[in-house]
């Protein structure tokens, strides 16, 4: 059989209505029998690697009727963020934060954002330096209201407070909501509401000072801090949506989080040593993300760690390649997602090897921007082309500047203003009103 036949056999085989959709919205060929040459081959490699074609593998050419030195040729194998619509079966996810609470350009600490064919986003957990991945992506933060947090360390909530307080300059109009664990017998001030309370206070300066300037109406959280400790329990439902924890074995009050929407099934672990519940109640999820620790060879090459630090973190508090491996094993994703370690040329081959000696399925190991196209029949990984130039997305709603009690600087503080710059400042007004047809006036006292 040629490799031609092969294919067109494998695409009449498939059943697969999404990548046929796929197909369809990335054709570039305009007859049949060239429509099979662009469907997969069909063994689980090609399948990771995404499209080739039969014409590529037989070593020939592909038409370009529909594609020239003009028109640019329509398939890439990138993600471009703001270029899909998700179908109303499909499951986006993308890795925001794949790293380590150590901070570094290449990776954030722990951050997946979730997006569904209904319309509805969630981002799990938000570790130190991934906010900007998220900004990187242009969507309004109005539709991305709702995070969960496993747990309250660094690298897991860290860029939470920035995400809060960064709303209002960057347009978001609604307040955030939050759900994260407490109670289950851990003391209440280790909550996430304490946590929240904490920030606010923390934060009261700022909160206070931007009061009638800018519209502060997204300076609120709504915080749904839920018992760790319950088994499999529903934290969230809504919208065809429900979202469980479980407990993690990490400390105490840590979760991991299950995502169920129209028949998908999504895994995310936070941190954890393997446990029970996880391998109870993850099975055949269609990604299962996991954290994968060094092994303590390579924590004490890479982290400066002792001997005995080394295997404390990777074998007590965390799950270290091999455990992942393990656990995957025992769970049969359809695809296993590592990540929570530095991902380099030299750390990826020794992770690999430690998960290839105690699990053969598909995993990727995680970096960040990586970005996952989930439907009952196919899972695409690629790679997001994010745009480091990101501004705030246009405001969803209408601005309301409150002024019921807005904060004024006082009046010592405005004395020492430069009278010579009044004049400048204006002109600036003056040329404001000019070109808008408006009539503002410059004032000292904002
Ligand atoms: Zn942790
Ligand atoms: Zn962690």
């Amino acid at each position: 059989m040629t490799l031609h036949e092969k294919s067109v056999r494998q695409h009449r085989r498939s059943k697969s209505k999404s990548s046929m959709r796929r197909l369809a919205s990335t054709m570039v060929l305009g007859t049949a029998g060239a429509l099979a040459g662009w469907a997969f081959l069909g063994n689980p490699v090609d399948q990771a690697l995404g499209p080739i074609t039969a014409a590529h593998a037989a070593g020939g050419v592909v038409s370009t009727d529909d594609w020239s030195p003009t028109k640019p040729y329509p398939v890439h194998n990138v993600y471009y963020p703001g270029t899909e619509e998700l179908a109303p079966d499909e499951m986006r996810v993308i890795s925001c934060g794949s790293g380590m609470p150590m901070a570094r350009l290449k990776q954030a600490a722990a951050c997946f954002l979730i997006e569904l064919g209904n319309g509805d986003k969630f981002i799990f957990d938000m570790g130190n330096g991934s906010l900007d991945r998220i900004i990187s992506l242009g969507i309004p933060l109005d539709f991305i209201d709702k995070v969960f947090l496993t747990h309250l360390h660094l690298d897991h909530a860290g860029d939470f407070p920035h995400f809060f307080l960064g709303g209002p300059q960057s347009n978001r109009s609604v307040p955030l909501r939050v759900w994260g664990p407490g109670g289950g017998g851990s003391p209440k001030e280790w909550g996430t509401q304490a946590f929240v309370d904490g920030m606010m206070a923390s934060w009261a300066w700022m909160i206070s000072t931007l009061k009638g300037t800018i519209d502060t109406r997204s300076f609120k959280v709504e915080v749904n801090e839920f018992d760790w400790s319950k088994i499999n329990q529903v934290i969230y439902e809504d919208n065809g949506v429900v979202i469980r924890s479980i407990p993690a074995i990490h400390l105490e009050q840590a979760v991991s989080l299950i995502l169920e929407w129209n028949g998908l099934k999504l895994a995310y672990s936070g941190d954890t040593m393997p446990n029970q519940w996880w391998v109870e109640h993850t099975q055949d999820a269609d990604l299962s993300i996991h954290e994968a620790f060094f092994t303590p060879g390579v924590a004490i090459a890479k982290w400066g760690f002792s001997g005995p630090e080394a295997l404390n973190a990777v074998t007590t508090v965390h799950s270290t390649a091999a455990f992942f491996g393990k656990v995957m094993a025992m769970t049969s994703p359809r695809r296993a997602i590592a990540y929570h370690f530095q991902n380099d040329a030299d750390t990826l081959p020794v992770m690999i090897r430690e998960v290839e000696k105690l699990y053969d399925g598909p995993v990727d190991y995680a970096q960040d921007f990586m970005v996952w196209n989930v439907t009952a029949d196919d899972i695409r990984m690629r790679r997001v082309v994010a745009n480091p130039e990101a501004y705030p997305t246009p405001p969803l709603a209408e601005k309301v500047i409150d002024q019921d009690d807005p904060y004024r600087t006082p009046e010592w503080v405005l004395d020492g203003w430069l009278d010579e710059v009044t004049p400048i400042a204006e002109e600036i007004y003056s040329d404001f009103n000019e070109a808008n047809g408006t009539d503002f006036q410059f004032q000292l006292r904002k």
